[in-house]
């Protein structure tokens, strides 16, 4: 089988430190993977480095088993490898359902400008209006976007990233300052996205791993410390330590 997203000795160094450290990481199909590790792991870097921010000293990436290690950054995502977008502040001034409408037209070559039958608009904002049905953002799809609490701006960060069909979707902490009770419900959504979408999520709350993750690999100083299930990766003692010596 061919992974969704692998990484092959993936090395990137700042200067003499070295951020990332011979990282080799496969991620299956249609999985739910979390990264995990304490502050200064290395995890946004390993993501900024799958998404082409950053070029990698040494080591290849491969989406879907073609070699995406020398694509630019923008390239990635039209081969389906997305990060979440940031609520800017076009999409702060449009409601919900006109941001995820204008995400789908993009995707299907609409230009802003030109002529295009009124139909498509309607197949397109029926999409729009679906996907923010399973994001529970359909009461509020005609309102300001600015006006969301914040754990529904964040649903809607990841709405329009899956708008855009990716299928890998990689996610940097996406319930980080979200209120406690929202948390499970933004990751339970995500969770249960079509199993055609891959998630790569980095998240440091354990309780929201564990019940997100079917696969976990943790970080450490750059490498890669241990991977496994939730039942290996919470039972390991070695993780905890780690984790309890960062609580102390
Ligand atoms: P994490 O997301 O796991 O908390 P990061 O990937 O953000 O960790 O950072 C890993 C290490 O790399 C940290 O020590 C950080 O200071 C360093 N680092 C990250 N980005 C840069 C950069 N652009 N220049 C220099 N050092 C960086
Ligand atoms: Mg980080």
């Amino acid at each position: 089988m061919i992974p969704a997203l692998e990484t092959r000795n993936l090395t990137k160094r700042f200067g003499s430190f070295v951020a990332t450290s011979d990282v080799s990481l496969s991620v299956r199909p249609g999985a739910r993977h979390a990264l995990i590790g304490p502050n200064g792991a290395g995890k946004t870097t390993l993501i900024n480095l799958l998404t082409g921010v950053f070029a990698a000293n040494s080591g290849q990436i491969l989406l879907g088993g073609e070699d995406i290690t020398a694509l630019p950054a923008h390239a990635r995502v039209r081969r389906g490898l997305s990060r979440t977008f940031q609520i800017n502040q076009l999409f702060a001034d449009m409601t919900p359902l006109d941001s995820v409408m204008l995400a789908i037209g993009e995707r299907e070559g609409h230009g802003r400008l030109g002529w295009r039958p009124l139909s498509a608009d309607r197949v397109v904002a029926d999409e729009a209006a679906a996907l923010l049905e399973r994001f529970r953002l359909a009461d509020v799809m005609g309102s300001a976007t600015t006006l969301l609490p914040y754990g529904k701006q964040r649903l809607l960060e990841i709405a329009l990233a899956i708008a855009t069909r990716p299928r890998v979707l990689l996610l940097d902490e996406p319930a980080a300052g979200v209120p406690e009770e929202e948390r499970h419900e933004v990751l339970g959504i995500v969770r249960d996205l079509p199993a055609d979408v891959t998630v790569v999520l980095i998240e440091h709350d354990m309780d929201l791993v564990f019940s997100f993750a079917d696969r976990i690999s943790v970080l450490v100083g750059g490498a890669l410390f241990a991977e496994g299930t939730v039942a290996e990766i919470s039972g390991d003692a070695r993780v905890k330590a780690i984790y309890l010596g960062e609580d102390a």
